[in-house]
């Protein structure tokens, strides 16, 4: 390796997720020492506003004091305990509030720690669902272009996004893809929405109809794809998928890792279209961004199938060690409890905010280099493009979006983009002043980073 190379090799021995390490060159990324509600704090004292929610996670804010309470009380009992074999009550509890609060039916929790293995979980508990049947036939999955369902392996097989994705395709098992309902940039040349969105229902209807013997489930992201860049879906997709699926027979998997725990504006994003799917997956805000727990939420009719003699192997063998981790399920009721207390998606608490946050979005639209501002509820963002016109792209290396990033920390605040959407995902705990500086800090870094 020549001297200027292994110069550029950073001391620091973390390697970062999702980072080019070469980009580091001396120094480490900023690192954060303290936080106190929204905002986030680096070892100097510079405060910055947590736009991005730490990486969609953060509910209530930092440092809430219910949520601390919480988990010191649960220190002082247990850390942790396996949940092979063995129970505790903050499980079961938990359990039995997120049935209570899904989607009519899902009566049963399995516990994980991130939203892949949640996603893993259902994959897993999809494919075994129809061997247990008897339908052995049944072992495709239909996915979303430009889905994104986490990093692990099944996961991937289950993603769209060929940025992250592509590389791995020797190691992925195959599966179909039904084309992402995208307004912004569809394929149908010059037609209006209403006659683009036909063309989407359409063409999924088909892709469904003609896997339906061999598929065991469609995969999607309720209402709106995160990290393919804020894409949200025409009104009624998702009721159109799970009519499809109940149709022909398939499972309905709900990935509500990132659109979960009142991001959208409702407790669950399968709520907007009253679609109860056969299984759910949490992850991220459950713990109000506090510690990693995710849930895999199925409904009696699969949890059944399951049941047997244990020499029949029926048996879902799966778990992990850290499955239900006593103080990430305190720190998820406690969450919950915020949610009742502090009435946090009750119209008078939430109106506000999203209103604010609407009118910040029309704003950043206004400006010249913006082609598209997506959003549902206090999740979204906005499309960076060379011409407002033509929808024409930024060239890829020229990373505008991480431009706009690092010029947004001048103005006090951190955002995270995908690619050249900037994404604007702020705890709900937000309050209007904050929201302003969010959007203020945004406007001008995007002004800087593209002309005015
Ligand atoms: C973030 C995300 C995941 C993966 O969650 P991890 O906890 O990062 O593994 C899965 N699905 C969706 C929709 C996500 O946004």
């Amino acid at each position: 390796m020549t001297a200027a190379k292994t110069k550029n090799i950073p001391r620091d021995p973390v390697w970062y997720p999702f980072t080019q390490m070469a980009e580091f060159l001396e120094a480490s990324p900023l690192a954060i020492a303290a936080a106190e509600g929204c905002w986030l704090i680096d070892a100097a004292g510079n405060r910055y506003l947590d736009g991005v929610s730490s990486l969609w996670a953060n509910v209530h804010g930092h440092r809430h004091p219910v949520i601390d309470a919480a988990v010191r009380a649960q220190l002082d009992r247990v850390a942790h305990s396996t949940m092979l074999g063995l129970s505790h009550a903050g499980g079961i509890e938990l359990a039995r509030q997120l049935a209570e609060l899904a989607p009519a039916g899902l009566s049963r929790v399995f516990y994980s720690d991130s939203g892949a293995t949640a996603v893993e979980i259902a994959l897993k508990m999809a494919y075994q669902y129809w061997q247990l049947k008897g339908e052995h036939q049944k072992r495709l999955f239909l996915k979303m272009g430009e889905a994104y369902h986490g990093d692990t392996i099944g996961a991937v097989s289950l993603g769209g996004m060929d940025l992250f994705h592509e590389r791995f395709g020797g190691l992925l098992f195959d599966s179909i893809k039904i084309p992402t309902p995208h307004l912004y940039r569809h394929p149908f040349g010059n037609c209006s929405e209403a006659e683009a969105t036909q063309r989407f229902f359409d063409q999924s209807a088909a892709i469904i109809r003609q896997h339906a013997g061999q598929a065991c489930a469609v995969v999607v992201e309720p209402i709106m794809q995160g990290a393919a860049g804020m894409i949200v879906h025409p009104e009624g997709f998702l009721r159109h998928l799970r009519e499809l699926t109940r149709e022909h027979g398939l499972l309905l998997i709900a990935d509500e890792v990132a659109v979960g725990f009142g991001r959208t504006g409702r407790m669950f994003a399968c709520e907007w279209e009253e679609v109860a799917p056969d299984l759910m997956c949490l992850g991220k805000g459950i713990t109000g961004g506090y510690l990693p727990l995710a849930a895999t939420l199925a409904t009696e009719e699969i949890f059944s199938a399951f049941l047997g003699e244990f020499a029949e192997l029926k048996t879902f063998f799966h778990g992990h060690t850290y499955t239900g981790n006593p103080l990430a399920c305190v720190a998820a009721l406690a969450s919950l409890e915020i949610f009742r207390t502090e009435r946090t998606l009750a119209p008078d608490v939430f109106g506000p905010k999203a209103a604010a946050y609407t009118a910040g979005m029309a704003r950043l639209a206004r400006l010249p280099h913006v082609g598209s501002a997506r959003f549902r509820g206090l999740m979204g963002g906005v499309e960076l493009v060379r011409n407002r016109e033509s929808g024409e792209p930024y060239p890829f290396a020229e990373r505008r979006g991480h431009q706009v990033a690092l010029a947004a920390r001048k103005h006090g605040v951190l955002l995270r983009p995908l690619g050249d959407v900037v994404v604007l995902l702020p705890p709900l705990a937000v309050s209007l002043a904050e929201l302003e500086h969010l959007f203020y800090g945004a406007e001008k870094a995007i002004v800087a980073v593209t002309g005015s």
